[in-house]
């Protein structure tokens, strides 16, 4: 076969998967690894090549080849800049990251690197997560890495910038690199991954059991539902904080509240004096935990097919919602773990 013949034939079919290099894998045991995303496109790649084939179809430039590069891959790290960083609460700091390119710097008195910003889409999807590799190690085979969840919408997202709400933990290995970042720096990080699609209309109520910062996927799914008017799921947030001071994104969640269809109940598990002085108007806050009886109080009397539970937390708090929920009868396919 002739280059030229090759080159038609290719020009039938999706683009190949992109192979990870060996280099590509941080060694850390990361979740998903690059490889298994990489098997995964394989499989898809290949479905669809067989599809066209015996379809006769043939598969479509416009529709699903990118005329760009993605500027973010599950398999590759690429470089962000870090635009900028705004404490949220005492232990929680906002940062806003910016896809860039990287070239040599034109003037020949200053050598070094020039970072361009890209505004282009990220195709982040609500509710997906990235993986953030801490690069201070030259030794690839002690690379570090974390999943964090952006909490920006789509606005950010078409513009090559995505903003993640992360909290520092004093004897934190990621939270340590994080610490020291400064405007400007650069990180690298991959994704998207997770398996959430979300369909409007597709159950009535959506409840959601979040724990500290587990409201950072919740967040935006939240958000993009009440700003689709033609989306009618009722959203019941259950969030589990420890007093006043840990409870995040509180003003984004007042704002989400004057929307018809959101509810939310903040827990405090760790607070002595009276509650009410500190709660805000409109507020619903209540002390304690979010325990079965609570879960228990907001499914009674719903249709249980009707339901659809998404659970972020620590794991043991994870492990608990979903004995809750399991065990009034949602049934499993209406669980999602994040
Ligand atoms: C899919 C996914 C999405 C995530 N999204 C976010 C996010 O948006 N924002 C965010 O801040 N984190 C998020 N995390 C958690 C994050 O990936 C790290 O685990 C966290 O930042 C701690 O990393 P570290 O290296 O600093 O701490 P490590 O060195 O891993 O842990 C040190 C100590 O910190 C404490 N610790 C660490 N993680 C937790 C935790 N989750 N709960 C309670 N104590 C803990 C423990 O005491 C632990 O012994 C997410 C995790 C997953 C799996």
């Amino acid at each position: 076969m002739n280059r030229e013949n090759q080159q038609d034939i290719e020009a039938l079919f999706p683009p190949h998967p992109e192979e990870p290099q060996e280099s590509d894998c941080c060694g850390s045991g990361c979740s998903p690894c690059v490889f298994d995303i990489y098997h995964l496109q394989l499989v898809e790649w290949e479905k669809q090549c067989s599809e066209i084939l015996y379809s006769e179809r043939c598969y479509s430039e416009t529709s699903d080849r990118r005329s760009y590069k993605p500027l973010i891959s599950p398999v590759k790290f690429s470089q962000f800049q870090l635009l900028s960083v705004q404490q949220h609460t005492h232990d929680t700091f906002v940062y806003l990251f910016q896809a860039i390119t990287a070239s040599p710097k034109k003037d020949p008195e200053h050598h070094g690197t020039e970072y361009i910003h890209v505004r282009r889409p990220l195709d982040i999807k609500v509710g997906q997560h990235l993986i953030m590799k801490c690069s201070t190690n030259e030794n690839q085979n002690s690379a570090l890495t974390r999943a964090y969840t952006p909490i920006s919408d789509l606005k950010y997202s078409n513009v090559g910038q995505f903003e993640v709400l992360i909290k520092l933990y004093e004897s934190g290995k990621m939270s340590k690199y994080i610490q020291n970042l400064k405007k400007n720096d650069v990180v690298e990080w991959r994704g998207p991954c997770g398996n959430f699609s979300y369909v409007p209309n597709s159950y009535r109520h959506l409840l959601m059991l979040c724990a500290g910062t587990g409201i950072a996927p919740m967040y935006p799914i939240a958000k993009s539902i009440v700003e689709n008017d033609l989306d009618e799921t009722f959203l019941h947030l259950l969030f589990a904080c420890k007093g006043f001071e840990d409870i995040l994104l509180r003003d984004e969640m007042q704002q989400l509240s004057l929307y018809w269809n959101f509810h939310a109940e903040i827990f405090l598990s760790q607070v002595e004096s009276t509650i009410e002085s500190q709660t805000r108007y409109g507020e619903c806050v209540r002390k304690g935990r979010i325990d079965k009886a609570v879960v228990n109080e907001y499914l009674v009397g719903k249709v249980l097919q009707q339901v659809f539970v998404l659970v972020c937390g620590t794991k043991s708090f994870n492990k608990d919602m979903i004995n809750y929920v399991k065990q009034v009868g949602v049934p499993d396919d209406n669980i999602h773990l994040f």
